[in-house]
């Protein structure tokens, strides 16, 4: 094949012509966590990205002020580029945002004030693949290397909760904060739902309420892994004692404490692997943790991980240093859900 014919057999570009950005509220329950309640509603952003050959890509994130006016920003500068060009697109992202070493611009989703490049990079990345998986008439995951496995098990998302938000009418879950209101929330939502594995938000109640808690799903739910999520609201003694209490009951303990330092000395007291999405949350963060020993699962996310790619970037690290891969997540809506599915088994040591 002479090199013009390979030239001219290269796929047609496809360009991008123009960039929406479209912030929804939708309802969220009153659920508790360590630092007060939910907000009645939760925002997200919708990207949606139009091209010359009428392929259409959606994507999503959060929807601060602040990142709103950054993804418009960077919309606007994508326009013209080819949909296949995510390189180009991840330097242009952090050209306008003032290059890799952002200045961070508070947190979004509840987990970090870093990684702004990749923050807001990953909508778009998202939604050029939708586009590239629609022009090659092929599911996103092919485009990734091919589907890992048909079917990804989820956990059930336990909060102790109010019945209602102040002032509306309570919801269909009620109330739960106690031990036998959660052990019901579990139930309703395992019935209904089919979760394989459990996991509490806690935080929220005295540790040793929440040990017993943990206690009765363990026993009213064998076989099915449960996890606990303090949001680092421990110190590290209370951490430590939590997680030898519940020493053969939790699979991993996300976040007990806080900083890497913390999450170090609970590990290394600690029966059960750490996990976390609040001190392990960008790549210059895996470093440090690895040389401490201080997580043993990240929770990854695309939002801030920076797309697809660099998640999968992010599943090649974990293994190559023998940690678990599973997922955050918090309020979202379903073009989230439907690119979030991605875990790895930490290393048994
Ligand atoms: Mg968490």
């Amino acid at each position: 094949m002479s090199a013009a014919t390979a030239v001219s057999a290269r796929a047609r570009s496809i360009r991008i012509t123009e960039v929406s950005v479209t912030p929804v509220a939708f309802r969220d329950p009153p659920l508790l966590n360590s630092t007060g309640v939910h907000q009645p509603y939760a925002l997200r952003a919708i990207v949606e990205i139009a091209t010359d050959e009428g392929l259409h890509g959606v994507g999503e994130t959060y929807a601060t002020t602040g990142h709103l006016a950054r993804l418009h920003a960077v919309g606007r500068s994508l326009v013209g580029l080819d949909v296949r060009a995510l390189n180009a697109m991840h330097r242009r992202t952090a050209d306008l945002l003032g290059g890799e070493g952002a200045a961070a611009f508070g947190p979004e989703g509840g987990s970090t004030a870093e990684s702004t490049v990749d923050r807001v990079f990953a909508p778009f990345e998202v939604a050029c693949l939708d586009i590239q998986g629609k022009a090659a008439g092929c599911p996103v995951s092919d485009l990734l290397g091919g589907a890992v496995r048909d079917a990804v098990p989820f956990s059930a998302y336990l909060f102790h909760k109010w019945a209602g938000h102040p002032g509306a009418e309570p919801d269909p879950w009620g109330e739960a904060l106690d031990t036998a209101g959660i052990v019901a929330q579990a139930r309703r939502m395992l019935d209904r739902y089919g979760f394989t594995a459990i996991k509490l938000k806690a935080g929220v109640l005295p540790p040793e309420q929440e040990i017993e808690t943990v206690r009765a799903l363990h026993a009213a739910f064998p076989g099915r892994p449960v996890r606990v999520d303090p949001n680092a609201a421990w110190t590290v003694p209370t951490s430590i004692k939590v997680a030898r209490e519940l020493d053969g009951v939790v699979e991993y303990l996300e976040d007990p404490t806080p900083g890497l330092d913390g999450m170090a000395a609970v590990a290394a007291q600690a029966p059960m692997p750490l996990a976390t999405n609040m001190c392990v949350v960008a790549f210059e963060h895996l470093a440090p943790s690895v040389a401490r020993g201080a997580v043993q699962v990240v929770l990854s996310d695309h939002h801030y991980w920076g797309g697809l790619h660099r998640s999968k970037l992010l599943s090649g690290i974990c293994g190559t240093f023998g940690l678990g891969l599973s997922m955050h997540s918090n309020s979202h809506l379903g073009v989230s859900l439907a690119a979030m599915p991605i875990s790895r088994r930490p290393r048994p040591t």
